[in-house]
Parts: structure tokens; sequence; C-alpha cells
């Protein structure tokens, strides 16, 4: 994979910095590779430290920490990878599917438990 590829698929290609999406064609066109930690601040040229960000917010956050940048763009959180969004997206569905079986299971106890009744009163008339 290019390195370009390689940093785009870190944010699933979201400026790290504001969380526009950009499309992976558009490098050098919207975004850039971005040094989380500047390199005046002595951050390397390694994949590690270079993410997506919009032209524009490269040139806001200059050599200030991305945190800061990333709290006045109303970003709460470094925007996340495809395959951690796939990860979280099947851990809440085989958490959905747990708790609908939990629901059937309640259901069908409940019916066992309204049927058991009916067949007390049953024998209480006879
Ligand atoms: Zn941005």
């Amino acid at each position: 994979m290019s390195e370009i590829k390689l940093i785009y698929s870190k944010t699933d290609g979201c400026c790290h910095l504001c969380g526009k999406k950009h499309r992976l064609s558009d490098y050098a066109i919207t975004w850039q590779r971005e040094h989380h930690i500047p390199r005046a601040n002595g951050g390397g040229d390694h994949v590690r430290n270079l993410f997506v960000a919009c032209i524009k917010c490269n040139l806001i956050k200059g050599t200030l920490p991305s945190k800061v940048v990333r709290k006045w763009m109303g970003l709460n959180q470094v925007p996340l990878s495809r395959k951690a969004k796939l990860r979280i997206r099947q851990e809440q569905e085989s958490n959905n599917t747990g708790i609908f079986l939990l629901i059937l299971f309640l259901l069908m106890l409940f019916g066992m438990y309204q049927q058991k009744l009916q067949e007390q009163q049953q024998n209480k008339l006879t």
C-alpha cells in the first residue's frame, strides 16, 4: 500500500482536525499529509506521525497541537479508520442480538407463567 493510501486509511479519509471526509483521489487538491507532531517540534515523516488534514485545517494548525485544533473544530476524538468503524458496528450488532434473545427468553418465561396461572385457576374451579 502506498504511503498516501496508508495515511488515508488511518482515519478512513477524514480530516483528523475537523472530521471532514475526503476522497483519496483529492490528495493535494483538498487534503494533504499533516504532521501530528510538527516537524518544528521534532515530529518525523513516519506514517505514524502523518494524518489526513484539509489544506485549510493544516494551515490553521501550524505548530499547534492537534488536540487543541480539534477542540476548536468541535471534534472530540480522532476520526476512526474504516476497520475500527466496522469493528464497532459488529460489536453493536452482536449486542443487539443478545438483547433480542434476552427479550425473547423473558417473553417465553412470561407466557409459561401465565399458562401455569390459568392451569391453577382451572384446577381450583374443578
Ligand atoms: Zn479539516
